[in-house]
């Protein structure tokens, strides 16, 4: 091999490694949407309240917490749940649903049963007891 075809691949290799590289940052750091439709509930036992946070606001804090409704009985760590941190009081918010029809954003691990469910299709009824 010459000096010539030396230099030739050389050239070569360092443009594939530029190339990897740009395609690794290209593949791996696709920006955080901040798209609204992409907006996931998540519910603060904290503040009492449900809020949506898109994957911008959420991503850098997700993680997995305690719920708090074990918590209260102890800490059971299996009932492990998806949480980010609060942007209103920087506590763990639990990920939760959202009712289609009103918008209401609830948890349904929520350790007090009524509150399972959105309150506005749940409206008081006459309940049967057993
Ligand atoms: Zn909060
Ligand atoms: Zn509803």
């Amino acid at each position: 091999m010459n000096e010539r075809k030396k230099l030739i691949v050389a050239v070569v290799v360092i443009v594939c490694a530029i190339g990897a590289w740009v395609y690794r940052s290209m593949i791996y750091q696709p920006g955080v949407s901040d798209d609204p439709s992409l907006a996931k509930p998540w519910f603060c036992h904290r503040c009492n309240e449900g809020m949506l946070l898109t994957p911008a606001e959420f991503e850098s804090t997700i993680g997995s917490a305690v719920h708090p409704a074990d918590e209260a009985d102890g800490g059971d760590t299996t009932a492990l749940v998806m949480a980010v941190q609060c942007p209103k009081c920087s506590g763990a918010a639990v990920a939760a649903r959202q009712c289609d029809l009103h918008k209401e954003i609830f948890d349904p691990r929520d350790a007090d049963p009524t509150k399972r469910r959105c309150s506005k299709c749940d409206a008081p009824k006459f309940s049967i007891q057993p």
